[in-house]
């Protein structure tokens, strides 16, 4: 075991404050990270106020890790020390059953994925997340980080990376497809740079033109408020695929309204509250509701790999660890450009 310094929220919706943690023994097949940078994900906040239901505390959030691997134990094949290398939102899984086997670890039907943090692990301890100095995780739920890619900007790729690369792949993102991304905060924005690289053309879909001169930026081809009823006037049966990465409730009927004949809108938000959809929405055009939550780890490798690829990184604001709980009310207010990423050495 290992004593390491860390962010807690010591119960749910109280501030967070600085603590130590333990760290399992380096096992067989575990490397033990440094960790460099840590990403502010929207889910954080939600868990760390149980916003989704009850959660574990003391609570130290964080599954947009970067870092440097410090040990690794005697049977790791795929890493060595000094790796530079991330982990996202899960730390286990099965391994066995079929969602694994096919690389889709997120939805493990066997022992059910390990989240991050504010999960319980195989060894019945509590997980911790990225908001810390050190994280012992096994081997294959690592992944590596290119030498093309920053460590700092790599971090937010763990989760909201992933989140819309793998819908956008998955719904045949690419050259002559229209695409809409809505909502321009953490998850919106990565989506946006993907979508570009992939050879779509990109619309934003957000609710003011604040920040259209980024989101043109950022490699957006159009941008259209959505506070204006005209927008929905004008880009009716517009989109092939409408990505949805806001959080608050939305009216998805109208949305689907501007997708072609048989187009999809996929939902990778997580609202704490149901919607209500009016079905003819849907079965007027063929079209597809569509919901994906981040990726297997194959598939995450793939991301890093294609975002290296393409020069891709999260624009992000570095903060003390000092600064989260001012960082978390930001995230709320939407006053983030884009991500807010930890330097986890001033924990
Ligand atoms: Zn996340
Ligand atoms: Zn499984």
């Amino acid at each position: 075991m290992t004593t390491v310094a860390a962010y807690a929220a010591p119960a749910a919706k109280a501030p967070l404050e600085r603590t130590t943690i333990e760290r399992r023994a380096v096992g067989e097949h575990d490397v033990l990270i440094d960790i460099k940078f840590a990403g502010i994900c929207h889910s954080d906040i939600h868990q760390a106020r149980e916003g989704w239901g009850e959660a574990i505390f003391p609570m130290v959030p964080g599954h947009e890790i970067a870092g440097i691997v410090s040990e690794v134990g005697p049977g790791v094949t795929e890493f060595a020390v000094g790796d530079r290398v991330g982990v996202g939102c899960m730390v286990d899984s099965c391994g066995e059953c079929e969602n694994c086997r096919s690389g889709r670890e997120q939805f493990c039907t066997g022992s059910g994925m390990v989240g991050t943090y504010n999960a319980v692990g195989k060894d019945g301890e509590p997980t911790y997340g990225g908001y810390s100095q050190k994280i012992v995780v096994d081997e294959r739920y690592v992944v590596r980080i290119p030498d093309g890619l920053s460590l700092d900007v790599a971090a937010p790729l763990l989760c909201a990376g992933i989140t819309t690369y793998s819908p956008l792949k998955h719904w045949g993102a690419g050259p002559g497809k229209k695409v809409a991304v809505i909502g321009l905060g953490g998850l919106g924005h990565m989506g946006v740079k993907i979508a570009h690289a992939l050879g779509a053309e990109v619309t934003v879909l957000s609710q003011s033109l604040r920040k259209k001169e980024d989101g043109l930026k950022l490699g957006a081809d159009h941008y259209y408020a959505t506070s204006d009823p005209k927008t929905f006037e004008e880009l009716a049966g517009t989109f092939d695929l409408i990505l949805s990465t806001v959080s608050a409730p939305l009216d998805f009927g109208a949305y689907l309204g501007l997708l072609k004949t048989g187009g999809a809108l996929v939902n990778v938000g997580a609202p704490e509250e149901p919607v209500s959809l009016n079905l003819f929405s849907l079965i007027g055009g063929n079209k597809t509701l569509a919901g994906s939550m981040i990726g297997g780890i194959a598939e995450t490798q793939e991301m890093l790999d294609f975002c290296a690829g393409h020069g891709i990184g999260a624009e992000i604001e570095l903060i003390g660890a000092a600064e989260i709980n001012e960082a978390y009310e930001r995230v709320l207010s939407s006053d983030v450009r884009y991500r807010f990423v930890i330097d986890t050495a001033t924990i």
